[in-house]
């Protein structure tokens, strides 16, 4: 049997703003409210972000 093909890239995801789409986001711990994201750009704080896909084009390293 052939070895499995190796693919070339892992598949990577990032995670995006809810609100304004943007990929700088930081992660923070909060005691009491739990971990929540902290979105750079718009200012949005919360649990919830957005989880993409790269595109191949987006894959640069
Ligand atoms: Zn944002």
């Amino acid at each position: 049997m052939p070895p499995p093909k190796k693919s070339r890239r892992r598949p990577k995801s990032f995670l995006t703003c809810p609100q304004c789409g943007s990929a700088d986001l930081y992660y923070e711990a909060a005691l009491i409210t739990g971990y929540k994201y902290h979105c750079k750009k718009c200012g949005y704080i919360g649990p919830f972000v957005i989880e993409r896909d790269l595109t191949d084009e987006e894959v640069g390293e």
